[in-house]
């Protein structure tokens, strides 16, 4: 136990990112979710059409965020929520759905903005793509977080460009790099989002992503399994056996090997991923989210080990 690094929560050995944001702001913080009314350029046809393969919308959107709702209100249900459900004193706002940079930069400035002038938000989380930050957009947070909490989300998914290029990301590795070389040194917290179980994708190859995120100084991380829901092209792939999924005892050791080869300063925000029973497809392991967390601690306690154990 003495050897697990002080960033590490002692007990889940990893170092969760409410850990984090509780030991940084000193009190209960939970991210709260709006819906903007952005869209994606990987739908819209600026980018690509259709979107990623695995993309619907409605599967990591809370129903009451609607973009017709003004975003006051929007956070004024979800602090309520987070207040009565975990005791929460403190808000970060996570601009979720679709692409939350893709607009003009004076939009973005307002709307940001908007969050922001709430006295119980510390700060907002931005949830985007490689493509879609632009120079405009870096220098806008890199003024907001002079002094304030700014959080960038982009979306990585994988490190392998012929799987980019399969589930019709409509980004390369190389763009993904360029924007995060563009957004660091400007006090903007980056986060990466990282999916694992592609068609096609190894154990190994996945894990050297752990290398990329540790050598681009990236601050957290988001992972999930591959999984797919209705009304998406890798419903269909499912469907027709081209997609197969992970067995759970594989993404669980898969998670816990690329966590030992993450450093122990990168917060992780997200273990798993999951859908509405009623247009969740496969794999269906009917965990919620705290038992993924659980599944994960227990193979770590198992093998002795904790979140960069393989780095040291
Ligand atoms: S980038 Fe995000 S919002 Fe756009 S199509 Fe892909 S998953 Fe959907």
């Amino acid at each position: 136990m003495t050897e697990i690094p002080a960033a590490i929560h002692p007990h889940i050995r990893i170092n969760s990112y409410g850990w984090y944001l509780r030991n940084r702001f000193s009190c209960r913080v939970s991210k709260v979710n709006v819906d903007a009314g952005f869209t994606c350029p990987n739908r819209d046809g600026s980018r690509g059409t259709g979107g990623c393969i695995y993309c619907d919308n409605s599967s990591f959107s809370p129903g009451e965020t609607q973009a017709y709702i003004p975003i006051e209100e929007q956070m004024a249900a979800g602090m309520a929520y987070h207040r009565q459900r975990l005791g929460s004193e403190k808000f970060i706002i996570y601009f979720q759905k679709f692409t939350n940079t893709y607009a003009d930069p004076a939009h973005l400035r307002s709307l940001y903005g908007r969050a922001l002038t709430h006295p119980d938000v510390l700060g907002i989380s931005i949830g985007t793509r490689p493509d879609a930050v632009t120079p405009e957009v870096a220098d806008l947070l890199q003024e907001l977080a002079k002094d304030r909490y700014i959080c960038l989300e982009l979306g990585l998914q994988s490190m392998d460009d012929e799987i980019l290029s399969r589930i019709n990301r409509g980004h390369t590795l190389e763009e993904y790099i360029k924007a995060v070389k563009l957004l660091s040194g400007r006090g903007i917290d980056l986060c990466t989002h990282l999916i694992y179980g592609f068609p096609g994708e190894t154990r190994d190859n996945f894990l050297k992503t752990a290398d990329l995120i540790a050598g681009l100084g990236i601050n957290s991380v988001k992972l999930h399994q591959l999984h797919a829901v209705k009304g998406t092209r890798l419903a269909e792939q499912y469907m027709k056996g081209e997609f197969v999924p992970l067995e759970l005892s594989e993404y669980v050791a898969a998670a816990c090997d690329f966590l030992e080869r993450i450093p122990a300063d990168v917060t992780i925000q997200r273990l798993y991923g999951s859908a509405p029973l009623e247009i969740r497809v496969a794999p269906q392991w009917n965990l919620k989210n705290n038992q993924m967390w659980y599944a994960v601690l227990n193979e770590l306690k198992r093998r002795d080990s904790w979140q960069g154990k393989r780095r040291a």
